[in-house]
């Protein structure tokens, strides 16, 4: 759909463009990129056909626009004219015109939800659905009113897709300082990567991730409260406590108001991404074109990516927002894996490859120490009891895919003691390539369940390490059970084709698809 796949725009020398299957299903023709696409939504030119009209749109007024000349598209209530899009949508036209004339919503979401179309496609809308807008939350009058929605006995209709049982509910209580507000999961094993708390200004949003589901508080707050928060988890009985500083020393007869989506549990997949602003904190240099940027989460934010899963960053480029995912790293790779690291969780480490043609790589480049940048919410896949049940882990990288198998190896090393085997296979170009050679290295002497093994595709001169490229017979090598029923799993990650070949060849080899992970966004 209307996606902006990372690997959206190989140039046109790169293995990415040659390859088929990549997300980049339809090369697109030059003077066809993004940035191409921005200066065109900038240009004036009339892209709707209606001169700037918003209209109403009925469904069967939608369904006359079905064709690549004439391709009107609903996102989430919003139509939009795609027609001038074609050309730029790096899916190709017929991923687009799957939808045309129809609701494309889910269609968008199974792809990338997270792509900001209403900023790409601002100057294409056409304009609302004819249908009655969804009432906006009622203005609390009453106290009683009041008390019934801000302790955690919120209307029936705002509990969505989960069973009532298991819905999480809060309550909130005060001393002379503090504002206390305990969230009642009712599930076990709930910890601080599963909670995520924003407070800005007297906006307060406390995210809690249950399995696939998310219970949203969001309030905005009665009174102003310091930007220093606790968090306290009792796991064994799933309660959240949030611990808020008063500014000053006033009894709050409220909590706040609720806001648009307070007291919510729905599925993880239906929540909008929510972002702050970091500063940049510092920039190293880790190879010639890969830098690792430390970011500074707010003072009054609470949020850990768990191992495997992604975040993304947004900025405006040219007027237009453009989101890209990253994966986390750690600031350095730990080598004393006998005691669980206790890691700062203040800061962001994001290891960045900028390319010299890309468009949001070049742009974060050009940020200085000191400026913000947009971080949302963490978002993946992987769960950690995919490698607590396997004896050998087997991670296949190439480039950056390199990214999630830091904290994976820190993970795995620190705190899976039924794992014997590591091996580590990092696919590069060239020498130079190679993120973090020397910590690789240096962990493989030490850690003896540890072992690396780099293959280049781009040698030059005296390499006498393996070469070429992802491919059967060394992966039929490279992840050989140590013993006929070793529980086994294999992680891998690198540019699209690289992934889908390797998923390919390990199915052939005979592993499970359980066996196997797949690192996407
Ligand atoms: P674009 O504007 O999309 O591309 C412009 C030019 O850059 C292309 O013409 C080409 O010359 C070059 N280019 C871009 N991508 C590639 C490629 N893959 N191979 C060859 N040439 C390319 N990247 C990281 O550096 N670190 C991460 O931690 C990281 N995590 C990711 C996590 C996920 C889940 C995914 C899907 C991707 C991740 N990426 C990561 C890739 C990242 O999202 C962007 O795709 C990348 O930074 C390029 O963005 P860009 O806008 O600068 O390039
Ligand atoms: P790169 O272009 O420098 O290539 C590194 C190695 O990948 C090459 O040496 C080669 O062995 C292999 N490779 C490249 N193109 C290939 C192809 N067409 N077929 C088979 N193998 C190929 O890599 P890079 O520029 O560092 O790109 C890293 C990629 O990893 C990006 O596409 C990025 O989006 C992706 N990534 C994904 C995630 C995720 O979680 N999904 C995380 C980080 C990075």
């Amino acid at each position: 759909m209307l996606n902006v796949p990372p690997q959206a725009f190989p140039a046109p020398s790169s293995q990415q463009r040659a390859a088929a299957g990549g997300r980049a299903k339809v090369p697109l023709k030059p003077g066809r990129s993004l940035m191409d696409w921005i200066r065109l939504t900038k240009s004036g030119k009339d892209m709707t056909g209606l001169k700037g009209r918003l209209i109403e749109v009925t469904e069967d007024e939608l369904a006359k626009h079905n064709k690549k000349e004439d391709c009107w598209i609903c996102i989430r209530g919003f139509v939009y004219n795609v027609t001038p899009y074609m050309e730029y949508h790096p899916g190709g036209e017929d991923e687009l015109m799957k939808a045309a004339g129809t609701d494309g919503t889910d269609l968008f979401d199974q792809v990338h939800r997270w792509v900001n179309y209403e900023s790409m496609l601002k100057e294409c809308l056409v304009g609302r659905m004819a249908v009655k807008p969804i009432a906006a939350p009622k203005e609390i009058t009453s106290v009683s009113e009041e008390k019934k929605q801000l302790n955690g006995m919120l209307p029936e209709k705002k509990v969505l897709g989960a069973s009532k049982d298991l819905t999480p509910s809060y309550d909130w209580f005060q001393t002379d300082s503090l504002i206390t507000i305990a969230i009642y999961t009712k599930q076990k094993g709930i910890n601080a990567e599963l909670v995520i708390l924003d407070c800005e200004e007297k906006r307060l949003r406390g995210e809690i991730i249950v399995d696939d589901y998310s219970y949203l508080l969001e309030v905005d707050l009665n009174h102003a409260v310091q930007e220093d928060m606790a968090v306290n988890i009792a796991e064994k009985v799933g309660k959240v406590e949030i611990i808020l500083k008063k500014k000053d020393t006033v009894h709050w007869k409220i909590l706040g108001q609720p806001l648009e989506n307070h007291n919510t549990f729905m599925k993880r997949t239906d929540r909008g991404l929510f972002y702050r602003k970091c500063k940049l904190v510092s920039k190293t240099e880790v190879t010639h074109d890969t830098k690792l940027f430390c970011l500074l989460l707010p003072e009054s934010t609470h949020l850990r990516v768990p191992t495997g899963q992604h975040v993304y960053l947004k900025q405006i480029i040219a007027g237009t927002e453009v989101v890209k995912p990253y994966t986390p790293v750690l600031p350095f790779l730990p080598l004393d894996f006998q005691e669980p690291s206790c890691h700062d969780s203040a800061h962001i480490y994001l290891m960045i490859k900028i390319y010299s043609c890309g468009l949001f790589t070049q742009a974060l480049d050009r940020l200085q120490i000191g400026d913000y940048i947009s971080v949302s919410n963490p978002e993946g896949s992987f769960k950690k009891s995919q490698v607590q049940n396997s004896e050998e882990l087997f991670l296949l990288a190439a480039g950056t895919g390199f990214t999630p198998m830091v904290k994976l190896l820190n993970f795995a090393l620190t705190e899976v003691s039924c794992l014997r085997t590591v091996k580590l296979m990092f696919f590069n170009r060239t020498e130079d390539d190679i993120l973090w050679r020397n910590q690789l290295e240096q962990l493989a002497l030490k850690d003896e369940r540890f072992e690396v093994q780099f293959i280049l595709s781009q040698p030059v001169r005296d390499w006498v390490g393996k070469q070429g490229m992802i491919s059967s017979s060394l992966l039929s090598e490279f992840v050989k059970r140590s013993r006929k029923d070793s529980k086994v799993l294999i992680c891998i990650c690198g540019p699209a084709p690289f992934t889908e070949q390797g998923v390919q060849y390990l199915k052939d080899l005979g592993y499970s698809q359980e066996e196997v992970h797949p690192f996407t966004a």
